[in-house]
Parts: C-alpha cells; sequence; structure tokens
C-alpha cells in the first residue's frame, strides 16, 4: 500500500534528472516544500551489469532512462557555457540560429554557481573560445592519461590550439573519482560522477525539506477554472491516480515528455494544450549534428583502459580562415564500446572494435538549426514522429576533413565514418520574448499561465554546439530565484 502524498508543498517538481534535480535543490535553497515526481526509480544495476556502458543504448533512443538523475547518471559531464554568440541570432550556412530572450551576461551568475555545484573542472587560461568569468573554474583541469597528453602535444606542436574540457568530476584531494576508463556513457560506482543525482538532488533531500516520490509518473497538469493558473498536478503511482495541489508547478520532464505533458493537459480554456494557443509547443526543434573521428594510436595491440575524455578543439567555434560560418567544437570521448550501438550494423561492428579498440575516440558537433517546422509530427492528438532539425550540410563536411587534417597533421593516420546523428537535443518548448512564437517568457513560466514553469532541455531556443547540460543546470538555478521572486543582476 503505497501511502497518500501529503498536501501542503509550495512548488511540483515533474522530473528529477538534470533540471529537476537543480531546481529541487535550489528551491530548497530559498524555504520552500517541494515535491518532485520521478517517473522512474534509483538506478540499481545487478553486479553483471555494473559495468555494461548503458549510455549508448539511450543516447539517441526516443524514450530517455527513466531513473532518479535522469540521463546524467551515465553523461559524459562535459559542462561547458554556452559562447557568448550563442546567445545572439547568428548566421549559419543553411539559416540563421534564433535569438535567446536572456544574454550571455543574465546567465552568466548561475554559470558560476552551476559550476560549483557540480564541481567543474576546467580552466579559463587556455581556451580562446571561453566566454568572460566573473569567478574563475572551482577546481583546475584535468590531467590528462599520459598517451592524451602526447596526442595533445603533438597537436599543439602542429599548430592546432587544445583546450582542457570542462568536467564535472569529484576528482582531487579528498575527492572519489579515479579517472577510470568507464565514466562517459556508464555510470559511476564511486558516485564521484556529480550528476544531478549525486550533486543536487541528494543535497536537497537531506534539507528536509524536498520529498521525491519515484515510480510516479505526471499524467496532467491542472488549472483553474479559467485557465490563468496552475492548481497543482494528476499523477499515477502504483496504478492508482492521485491529485497533488500547489501554486508553483515546474515541469522538468526531459525533451518529449514536457510538451508531450503541456498536449495532455488541454482543457476547454485551452483545446490545444497548455501554453499552444500560438502553436509552438512541439516546434523548434533542434540539436548537434555529431560525427565521430578516431585517430589511430596503435596499429598492432590494443589500448589501455584509461581515462580519455580530457580535451576539446574548440578554436573553429565561429568559422574557418576559409569558411564564414560557425563550425563548432571536436572533443574527446571516453574510451566508449560504440561498436555495441544498435545503429551499427553487424557486418560493421569488427572492424569498428578494431578502430575503436587502437584509438582515441572524437566527435565532432555542428549545430543543427531549429525551425518552426521542425519538430512533433501529429496524427491527430497523437505525435507519432519527429521532424528534424535543418542540417548545415557543408559545415558539417568541410569539419569532419578539417577534423581529419589536424589529427592526421600531428603524424596520426585517422578513421572518420560518415555516419552522423543527433545529440543534445533541445527546443519544443523555447523560452522567448514573443508569445506568438514561442511557449514560455524569459522567466520560462508559460505565458498565459501562472504559477507553471517549463526548465529543462526543451525550453532552449538553440544548441550552439557546446554540450547543452551546464546551461540547462543554470537556467534551473535562474528560475529557482524566479519563482521565489528573486532575480540576481546580470554580471555587467
Ligand atoms: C550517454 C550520454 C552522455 C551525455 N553526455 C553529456 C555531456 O557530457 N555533456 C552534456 O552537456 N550533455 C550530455 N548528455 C546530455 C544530458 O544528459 C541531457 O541533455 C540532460 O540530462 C537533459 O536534462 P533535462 O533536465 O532536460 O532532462 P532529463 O535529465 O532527461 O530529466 C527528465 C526526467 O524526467 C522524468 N520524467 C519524464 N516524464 C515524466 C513524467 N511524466 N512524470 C514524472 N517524471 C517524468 C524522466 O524519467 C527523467 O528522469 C549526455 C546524454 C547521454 C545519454
Ligand atoms: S571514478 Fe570513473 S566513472 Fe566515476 S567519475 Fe571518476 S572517471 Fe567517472
Amino acid at each position: 500500500m503505497v501511502p497518500s502524498i501529503t498536501q501542503g508543498y509550495d512548488a511540483i517538481v515533474v522530473g528529477a534528472g538534470l533540471s529537476g534535480g537543480t531546481l529541487a535543490y535550489r528551491l530548497a535553497k530559498r524555504d520552500l516544500r517541494v515535491l518532485v515526481l520521478e517517473h522512474g526509480d534509483f538506478l540499481r544495476l545487478p553486479p553483471w551489469r555494473a559495468g555494461y556502458p548503458i549510455g549508448i543504448h539511450i543516447r539517441s533512443a526516443p524514450a530517455r532512462p527513466s531513473v532518479v538523475g535522469g540521463p546524467t547518471k551515465f553523461y559524459g559531464a562535459a559542462m561547458y557555457r554556452m559562447r557568448e554568440s550563442d546567445f545572439r541570432a547568428i548566421r549559419h550556412e543553411a539559416g540563421e540560429s534564433p535569438a535567446w530572450p536572456i544574454t550571455y551576461n543574465d546567465l552568466e551568475p548561475y554559470y558560476c554557481e552551476a559550476e560549483e555545484l557540480y564541481r567543474v573542472h576546467g580552466s579559463t587560461e587556455e581556451d580562446p573560445t571561453e566566454p568572460p568569468h566573473s569567478v574563475s573554474y572551482p577546481y583546475p583541469p584535468l590531467p590528462h592519461a599520459p598517451m592524451v597528453s602526447e596526442l595533445v602535444d603533438r597537436l599543439r606542436n602542429s599548430g592546432t590550439t587544445v583546450s582542457p574540457m570542462p568536467r564535472a568530476l569529484d576528482y582531487g584531494p579528498g575527492g572519489k573519482c579515479v579517472l577510470c576508463s568507464t565514466c562517459d556513457a556508464y555510470y559511476c560506482r564511486l558516485d564521484a560522477k556529480m550528476d544531478a543525482d549525486v550533486a543536487a538532488l541528494r543535497p536537497a533531500l537531506r534539507s528536509g525539506r524536498v520529498d521525491l516520490v519515484t515510480q510516479a509518473r505526471c499524467l496532467r497538469i491542472l488549472t483553474n477554472e479559467n485557465g490563468t493558473k496552475t492548481t497543482g498536478v494528476l499523477m499515477e503511482r502504483d496504478g492508482k491516480q492521485e491529485t497533488v495541489h500547489a501554486n508553483v508547478v515546474a515541469v522538468c520532464a526531459g525533451l518529449g515528455p514536457s510538451a508531450a505533458l503541456l498536449l495532455d493537459s488541454r482543457t476547454s480554456r485551452h483545446p490545444a494544450g497548455l501554453g499552444n494557443s500560438t502553436g509552438c509547443v512541439g516546434r523548434y526543434y533542434g540539436g548537434h549534428d555529431t560525427g565521430m573521428v578516431f585517430p589511430l594510436l596503435s596499429f598492432t595491440g590494443k589500448l589501455p583502459p584509461m581515462h580519455t575524455k580530457t580535451f576539446s578543439i574548440n578554436t573553429y567555434y565561429n568559422g574557418a580562415p576559409d569558411w564564414p560560418y560557425p563550425m563548432g567544437v571536436i572533443q574527446a570521448a571516453g574510451q566508449v564500446p560504440f561498436w555495441q550501438e544498435e545503429v551499427v550494423p553487424w557486418w560493421k561492428k569488427a572492424p569498428a572494435r578494431l578502430v575503436g579498440k587502437r584509438s582515441i575516440f572524437c566527435f565532432f558537433t555542428t549545430e543543427a538549426l531549429p525551425t518552426r517546422e521542425s519538430g512533433f509530427v501529429f496524427d491527430g492528438e497523437r505525435i507519432v514522429g519527429m521532424r528534424p532539425p535543418v542540417r548545415n550540410l557543408n559545415t558539417f563536411k568541410r569539419f569532419r576533413l578539417l577534423a581529419i587534417d589536424l589529427f592526421k597533421r600531428a603524424g596520426y593516420q585517422v578513421v572518420a565514418p560518415h555516419h552522423r546523428s543527433l545529440w543534445h537535443r533541445v527546443g519544443t518548448v523555447r523560452f522567448g520574448m514573443d508569445p506568438e512564437t514561442s511557449v514560455l517568457d524569459p522567466n520560462c513560466k508559460v505565458h498565459e499561465i501562472d504559477g507553471l514553469y517549463v526548465v529543462d532541455a526543451s525550453v532552449l531556443p538553440s544548441a550552439g554546439a557546446v554540450g547543452t547540460a551546464l546551461t540547462i543546470a543554470a537556467l534551473a538555478l535562474r528560475v529557482g530565484d524566479a519563482i521565489t521572486g528573486l532575480s540576481r543582476p546580470s554580471s555587467n
């Protein structure tokens, strides 16, 4: 028998992933009583699956993993600030990346706090594209493994600017991280990866002001009779439906589920779904067009296990001498057995494994552009698919060749398959100034409904080309302040 949830919460947070965990942390710090509803449960893996790279099977799957902490339990913990230009309208080869309703400076103080909360290790000195920091990274960059260090030296000696990758790990004096080889796409058995569960939700729960209910799915967001404000949620757990009331509901269910929840909550006052009077829910879908590149470090034997995810090449973020449009970043991944991915056909698995075991797995990302047309495809009220964002085709091709060339100039043979996928997906519930083209206002509150907020990957109007996790966490802290009526001055 599941006990009934007590009422009397100031806020309900739907989803205990990156944004939900971070927001709950902030609201608890501001003395609010918070209920967090999570569809999944705590991650409990049988011992035989402990070393299993779960993340690669879910990175591009339509259904996100339902666990406390969300996909951050398996993430690579690369925690980048988006670049200043990402907040402005910027011309690409195939269209325009839209302006955000806030500037980099508006988010900067929250980036500092998110870096502290998630223990980000980085350097402001060695990356020419790093935006201004009012406070430096709280921890120094991670050391490179010896073979990675040699690769970085050879890249630098051949004229490439290489930067340390900002990473959220509990590494250093007193820290638990041992810089093992099974990090990116794996879960950390030492709880040393600063995921949303470890870094934000557990401290929130320890405050005594946050209740977490797992295996509880939010079915609908409730609104008052005239549809002007939220009154709580309808949820289901253990086969039973329950209503919980609060004046604030923050939807942090992730890309896809958040938009679907707004649509499923339609009423006679909001017949197209909450926040959807101008038809924006489910639209403006963007992300990172991602390719892979493998500099071969050995022709004979396999490389030893090592932590490889410590460097990136960001100098082509806003273009190259012979290319006026933004390109993106090249970065190291972990020692991920990518050949096990379902998208790799059986006959390619053996050669892919051969290459993967002898090289440093790197990937490059360029922005895929959101448009009014990219996003959900409907059959009546049913979501039946996703229309992809616009690809910068020539940019991607050139960037792939450039990445190959950089490693070749450093003296490596390179394998670079033509395969690409969409990572770090954003949009479908974007925030903006204009209700005609956005679902949320600049504080991530639904334009027409008081007390109803959305904050997660789906609110981002564009993806830039660096990972979006730190930006999602920083936005969640900012939305926490908006909910509690506090606003931090921007950093200029
Ligand atoms: C293998 C892998 C590696 C990655 N590495 C990086 C990286 O290094 N850097 C980076 O920037 N990004 C990385 N990402 C992406 C990053 O993890 C996601 O962008 C981020 O977690 C999205 O956060 P979110 O708050 O939008 O949603 P999520 O973290 O997905 O959280 C949503 C939560 O809501 C719950 N939920 C959904 N619907 C409901 C409902 N109806 N009721 C109750 N609960 C619900 C879900 O179960 C989930 O726990 C990686 C992703 C993967 C899979
Ligand atoms: S111990 Fe390994 S898995 Fe855990 S955070 Fe460190 S590198 Fe990642």
